[in-house]
């Protein structure tokens, strides 16, 4: 990562070129621009060696206005407040553009979760939760998992409220085990949203699926999901990674088989072999020759240093911010068309929204209509990208921020400013 790359700046820089292109109203912007909230907290844990160590933690909360804060947590050595300030910015703008009705929030934690026991992650995880107790709850703020948290980090937080509280409280974050009343589909739903991006930008263009060659830089949740789903609807992948490194292979990759190799401990991709697979680094991952490249793990990966070797046609992010605001022209320039996050990951929050509802409801719905839900939403959202780029002749990225700051401005200026 270059030292000179913020991405809160970046996310600054889109959003005032969106307003200028969708011609709005500045004076709310100043507003929209700053978060309404940032906590940062000091989390002791007696580490199992007897030792105590000190993380600092974050709660940025960006904006409340047309629902409760929502937003993942994310545990990374990287982690710091601006990111996750840009991380919850990004948030109230994914929940905007496809119009389900919340804010944007986002957590983390300064840690490297491969350096801890399973006890201590634990121990780490319930004093965070205990630390921003005061600011989450069901219509409040909703965290869920992000970079390096699960399912398991998520029933953590869910057990520590609730035993504050005195009584069950599921609907405090979502992304939880569906034994403690997750949603069915919620694990792979930022992947198969990732995947149903694909499938509306090829059926526009007039492709199939069938006939695409994908690169997915990223096997977590979503990348890995996104592999595993695409794979089903019968792409080709051709080339995968994970932090150890990436591989390639021509004829095309099994990410079923794949996945469950990286599902046994201690497995990386560095020790995957097979028929005509080479092991490639992770900018030759980027760089290669493929119809679609899927960003799926952190910020800033596609920068100005690599922008100009792509050889995709199409950019997907699976990731929130992989692509920095110098790419982004470079990219332009070149014709390749990207599909942003804030619409491409987005399937992720959507699902957490239906959960939150099943939880608020008590009742539960099947994976048939959580999938088929999800695609009616992205379907819809994408026809408004598709013609807010038409209407003001710009990228699908500057159309996803337009929509969502006209109605994140409508929301500021039909309730007013306080008091
Ligand atoms: N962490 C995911 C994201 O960046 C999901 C957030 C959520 O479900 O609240 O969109």
């Amino acid at each position: 990562m270059r030292a000179s790359y913020d991405p809160y700046e970046n996310v600054i820089e889109v959003m005032t070129e969106a307003m200028e292109i969708g011609k709005m109203n500045k004076y709310m912007f100043d507003i929209i621009k700053n978060p309404q909230r940032e906590t940062k907290v000091y989390l002791p844990v007696e580490m199992d060696d007897g030792s105590v160590q000190v993380f600092e933690g974050y709660r940025v909360q960006h904006s409340n206005i047309r629902g409760p804060f929502k937003g993942g947590i994310r545990f990374h050595p990287d982690c710091n407040l601006n990111e996750v300030k840009a991380l919850a910015t990004w948030m109230s703008l994914k929940c905007a553009v496809v119009n389900i009705p919340y804010g944007g929030a986002k957590g983390g934690v300064r840690v490297d979760p491969s350096e801890l026991s399973q006890r201590e992650l634990r121990k780490l995880t319930r004093r965070y939760a205990f630390a921003i107790e005061p600011l989450i709850g069901a219509d409040t703020d909703i965290p869920a998992p992000d970079v390096n948290t699960n399912a398991q980090t998520m029933a953590w937080i869910l057990d520590t409220y609730s035993m504050l509280k005195g009584k069950p409280c599921p609907g405090v974050v979502t992304g939880k085990p569906v034994e403690l009343g997750g949603s069915k589909g919620r694990n792979s739903a930022t992947g198969r949203g990732v995947a149903i991006s694909a499938k509306l930008i090829l059926e526009k263009d007039g492709k199939k699926l069938e006939d695409v060659t994908v690169a997915i830089s990223g096997m977590g949740n979503v990348g890995g999901n996104a592999a595993r789903i695409l794979g089903h609807r019968g792409v080709k992948i051709v080339a995968l990674s994970d932090v150890s490194g990436a591989i390639y292979c021509e004829n095309g990759l099994d990410a079923d088989v794949i996945s469950e190799f990286l599902e046994i401990p201690g497995n990386v991709l560095n020790k995957y072999q097979g028929e005509g697979i080479t092991h490639i680094s992770h900018e030759e991952l980027l760089t290669c020759k493929c119809d679609i490249l899927i960003p799926a793990a952190l910020e800033n990966q596609i920068n100005e240093d690599n922008a100009r070797k792509l050889q995709c046609s199409y950019i997907i992010e699976g990731a929130n911010g992989p692509t920095s605001v110098e790419a982004d022209a470079i990219i332009a320039e070149r014709g390749i068309v990207l599909i942003p996050d804030i619409f491409a990951n987005s399937g992720g929050v959507i699902v957490s929204y239906f959960e939150w509802v099943q939880n608020i409801q008590i009742l539960t719905w099947n994976r048939e209509q959580v999938n088929k839900t999800l695609e009616k939403i992205m379907t819809a959202a994408f026809a408004e990208i598709v013609e807010e780029s038409k209407q003001s002749q710009c990228s699908y990225r500057m159309a996803a921020y337009i929509i969502a700051l006209k109605r994140l401005i409508y929301a500021e200026e039909i309730k007013g400013i306080f008091p």
